[in-house]
């Protein structure tokens, strides 16, 4: 409640989104720590810049006068990973001439 409060700035998870049909791509803060609402952060554009770049601290849409920290949250575990490159082996295999698998 106190000024420190104030001055210190909450930290924001946000989340990579593209935005469908162009190269640009936004953080997307899902729940403002201050608002509770969402706001979208331009990361740049899909081949030139570092989304990584704009993470850190930057004014809160809803209130300039404060900073929040945009920041990744932490990652869950996937198995994924292995899934898509099994699969991409495959399809990599399959112009090789010895694939009798079909
Ligand atoms: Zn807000």
């Amino acid at each position: 409640m106190g000024k420190k409060d104030r001055r210190t700035p909450q930290p924001a998870f946000v989340t990579l989104r593209d935005l469908p049909g162009t190269r640009v791509m936004f953080w997307v803060v899902g729940e403002c720590p201050y608002c509770g609402e969402r706001h979208l952060h331009p990361a740049g554009n899909l081949r030139t810049a570092d989304p990584g770049e704009r993470l850190g601290e930057v004014p809160a849409p809803c209130d300039p006068g404060r900073l929040y920290d945009l920041q990744l949250p932490p990652r869950p575990q996937r198995k994924k990973g292995k899934e898509a490159r099994k699969k991409e082996r495959r399809q990599g295999k399959a112009g090789s001439g010895w694939d009798l698998d079909e």
